[in-house]
């Protein structure tokens, strides 16, 4: 049966919450040399989109998380893939997350990085599944609140389909 997208967000309205988190951003680190980490896979449609529009001299690098496997329920277990930034201590660091669905990633990246003694450490997440919360995260920058639904496109995978889909849609199930 083939999947059926009913839209959530158009492109326009996506940027329309990129510009706005660029703006914040560019405000707060504008004499800084921010350090941005992205999770992969699912943010780098938004990064690619957010660092376009950041004239900062920043620099840029990825980690492999998962929470999920295949499918769209959490697994709860988030682990750290090989190849994690080791150069974090005194930097300005700014993770860049597609969704925050139970906050357990962005816990498990907050306590990690933090760790590593960074200048600073703040989260920026385009959209917020906020209903699903399990543990309490700050989220510094947020985009586009969604809801208590799995979403996929703009970088938003299930099972690796539908990540160049230029707008966000609820997955039906
Ligand atoms: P958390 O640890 O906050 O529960 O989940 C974060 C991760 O779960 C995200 O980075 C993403 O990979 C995945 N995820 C959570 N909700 C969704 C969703 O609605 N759609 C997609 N495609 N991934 C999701």
């Amino acid at each position: 049966m083939e999947p059926k997208l009913s839209p959530l967000f158009t492109k326009d309205e996506i940027a329309a919450a990129v510009s706005r988190l660029a703006a914040e951003i560019r405000r707060d680190y504008r004499d800084k040399n921010p350090l941005l980490i992205a999770v992969l896979k699912g943010s780098f449609v938004f990064l690619a989109d957010l660092v376009r529009q950041l004239n900062l001299p920043l620099e840029i690098e990825f980690v492999r998380l998962s929470s999920y496997g295949k499918g769209t329920e959490s697994s709860g277990r988030v682990r750290m893939a090989p190849g994690a930034p080791s150069q974090i201590k005194g930097r300005h660091v700014l993770v860049i997350e597609d969704i925050i669905d139970t906050g357990l990633t962005a816990a498990f990246l907050l306590d990690y990085l933090g760790r590593k003694k960074p200048a600073s450490l703040k989260y920026c997440s385009l959209t917020d599944k906020k209903e699903r919360r399990r543990v309490m995260v700050n989220i510094d920058y947020r985009g586009l609140t969604v809801p208590d639904k799995f979403i996929v496109g703009y970088g938003l995978d299930c099972d690796e389909k539908f990540r160049n889909l230029p707008d966000i849609y609820v997955l039906e199930q």
